[in-house]
């Protein structure tokens, strides 16, 4: 053999084996996610209470709001995900001053958390707003894609991850379950998360955040098996692949990224909870079904959420978050 073909050969073969250890790597893991996926049935049960006439439509400030926090306080304190508040409640508490006069009374974030087992201090931040429109002039706004969706695949993937931290794959690095408040009066809660950080932002790997994925919009009525993303490449093309890499390992969506473009109108990128941590140079995904006749109506009920979607979607997000807590090294930002 010359010399050209052996370094040819020992080029190839160094190749071969740099693509199959990175593919096994995620292999690996999704042997183990195989053990683990959303629950369809408690997703709904968890939906159809959250969007019930017990929480008012959730404004923020008002009393259906407080139940639902009280809801969600209790809901961890059940599975025995501690939180990470000092004085052991799951409340971040926001005064009324915060809230630029857009409601009467105080709010709070709900928090839980669970303890990495060799990044601690490192933490990924997954997210959802759990406030909505109220009630205005005798009619609830229910908004269960808007965002009870959200909400239960927070709780849900919560719940794996304590599930696997029992059966001693506990997560590497830490995870913060942040149900913000006052998204709908502009994006208070995660306004106030960033500028109080619970854990320093310079820690925080990435934000997964979820608003809206119970539906199906107009443009895919015939192909409902999708779920657009935006952000994802906007800080971290590592993200970006990671989550692309996991779609296609596991739930095979058909990721859009139409309202990731910088030239979309709509401009979504800057209108959920996800902005304030992009802002602070967090890598982001936001999972997003789009809008329908239903967006912001009393119209959003939870009879009109599609389970099986739903549950599919939540799993995509929780496998995502599973790479990007149990993966060698922390997400990379962009250097440009
Ligand atoms: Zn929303």
């Amino acid at each position: 053999m010359d010399r050209n073909k052996y370094l040819l050969l020992l080029f190839v073969t160094v190749l071969f084996f740099a693509c199959s250890s990175q593919k096994s790597s995620i292999e690996e893991v999704f042997s183990v996610t195989a053990n683990y996926a959303s629950d369809e049935a408690l997703l709904k049960k968890n939906l159809i209470h959250i969007a019930s006439l017990e929480f008012n439509g959730r404004e923020t400030g008002k009393p259906g709001q407080k139940k639902a926090s009280q809801y969600l306080a209790n809901y961890y304190r059940d599975l025995g995900i501690l939180s990470p508040m000092e004085n052991g409640n799951y409340f971040q508490e926001i005064p009324k001053e915060f809230f630029n006069k857009n409601t009467e009374n105080g709010s709070e974030n709900v928090l839980a958390y669970i303890e990495g087992t060799d990044f601690p201090e490192e933490i990924l931040v997954i997210s959802a707003h759990y406030d909505h429109l109220g009630n205005k002039d005798g009619q609830i706004y229910f908004g269960a894609d808007d965002d009870a969706s959200g909400t239960v695949a927070v709780m849900e993937i919560a719940r794996l991850f304590q599930v696997a931290k029992k059966d001693g794959k506990g997560p590497k690095r830490s995870i913060l379950f942040l149900h913000v408040t006052g998204e709908e009066i502009g994006l208070f809660g995660s306004k106030y998360y960033t500028s109080h950080p619970i854990f320093p932002l310079n820690k925080t790997v990435a934000n997964l955040n979820i608003d809206m994925i119970g539906r199906i919009d107009k443009k895919h009525e015939k192909n409902p098996n999708y779920i657009y993303l935006i952000g994802s490449d906007k800080l971290s093309t590592e993200l970006h692949d990671l989550s692309e890499q996991v779609n296609q390992t596991t739930e095979k969506l058909d990721l859009d990224y139409t309202f990731n473009s910088e030239k979309d109108p709509n401009r979504f990128y800057y209108r959920s909870d996800h902005y304030n941590f992009a802002k602070n140079k967090i890598p982001v995904i936001f999972y997003f079904n789009g809008t329908h006749e239903d967006y912001h109506k009393p119209t959003d009920t939870a009879d009109k959420i599609n389970y099986e979607l739903l549950t599919k979607r939540t799993n995509l997000i929780f496998y995502t978050a599973w790479e990007i807590v149990n993966k060698e090294g922390r997400i990379a930002l962009n250097t440009n």
